[in-house]
């Protein structure tokens, strides 16, 4: 149930595609992106502009995907979907860019994972619509230049940071997305229930809502599965009492913290006194990957103000102290 892609059957992928908005105005929160980038889209539609390159940042299930659909049907242009470490070789590139028509969307997911050589080819055609391809080898190794359709680059990225400067500095709009509060949520919980047909109390709606770590993508998940609950265990309609009940089953806490979440702050509160302690100690800890920890995990953790980050590690909080029910005066071993 976490912010990241789940493997889905046929069935749950097609749910998947049902509940992605399609246009601006399905699109619930992020007001202000969604605000400019409307602009950008009509000025360039106006202009017969490709619209400008657009980096979009943020923790997973935000809405980066959708929004790059949403952009890219809001131009009435095509887009064609890649991702970073896909990418291998120059080839793979200039394959999709030389099949990119006027205006089309190139959406590449987790752009800070692309091979720097493979990066170095996207400058140029990012900037005049221009790539060179080399041909041959060795001695008799030579470029040709070929001149590409004007396209927009839509980049979505977990990590902003980790990108090059060279390659941020060719985004002319540069976006972070941000958690949804409990209100935006129970708005898109009662979207896709409705698109599912399935009855949804308003207060259950808030109580999933305010347990989805602030993400979509997650309050969707509960959605589906809240829905089994009331299938199985109620008359099909998602009461309150059905939602704590599935919620309970998916170890969802009531502070909506789930099971990994509450892993990684009893690790750190139980075997390094509370912090502070490195990631990588954290994640060998806790059996998860590093990087996992710091993309979908900690972003949260922090803003809900249950860790810090400190120039020597990780350290829990008071709040994570109280949320695990234990006294912060244990702390030093008293
Ligand atoms: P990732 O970076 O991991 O691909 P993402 O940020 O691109 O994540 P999406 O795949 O766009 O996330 O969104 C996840 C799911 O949440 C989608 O199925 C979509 O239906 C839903 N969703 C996201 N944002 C919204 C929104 N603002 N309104 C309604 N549904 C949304």
């Amino acid at each position: 149930l976490s912010g990241e892609k789940e493997n889905l059957s046929n069935a749950e992928k097609e749910i998947e595609r049902a509940l992605r908005p399609l246009t601006f105005s399905d699109f619930t929160g992020q007001h202000k992106i969604l605000e400019n980038l409307k602009i950008f889209v009509q000025a360039a539609r106006m202009r017969g502009d490709a619209l400008d390159h657009v980096l979009l940042h943020g923790p997973p299930g935000l809405g980066k995907t959708t929004l790059s659909h949403i952009v890219a049907n809001e131009l009435g242009s095509g887009i064609k979907i890649t991702s970073g470490p896909v990418l291998d070789k120059p080839s793979d590139l200039a394959g999709l860019l030389t099949n990119l028509q006027e205006h089309d969307v190139l959406f590449i997911d987790e752009i800070h994972r692309l091979n720097p050589i493979v990066e170095e080819y996207l400058y140029s055609a990012m900037e005049d619509y221009k790539i060179d391809i080399m041909l041959d080898s060795g001695p008799n190794a030579r470029s040709i230049q070929i001149g590409l359709n004007p396209f927009t680059l839509i980049g979505a990225t977990t990590r902003a940071g980790m990108l090059t400067s060279p390659l941020r500095a060719r985004f002319g709009i540069n976006a972070r997305l941000e958690y949804y509060d409990a209100q935006l949520l129970s708005t898109i919980l009662k979207r896709s229930a409705a698109i599912l047909g399935t009855p949804l109390d308003e207060d259950a709606a808030f109580e999933i809502a305010r347990r989805s770590r602030g993400t979509p993508r997650i309050s969707n998940n509960l959605l589906r599965r809240t829905r089994d609950f009331a299938q199985v265990k109620g008359n099909g309609k998602i009461t309150v009492a059905i939602a704590e009940m599935a919620l309970q089953a998916l170890d969802v806490d009531q502070n909506g913290l789930d099971e990994m979440d509450n892993r990684i702050l009893s690790t750190i509160v139980e075997k390094f006194k509370g912090g502070p302690v490195g990631l990588s100690t954290i994640a060998t800890a806790c059996g998860e990957e590093a990087e996992t920890i710091e993309e979908v995990y900690e972003p949260f953790l922090i803003q809900e103000g249950y860790l810090k980050r400190t120039s020597r590690g990780r350290e829990v909080t008071e709040k994570a102290f109280r949320h695990l029910g234990i006294l912060p005066r244990h702390r030093s071993g008293e």
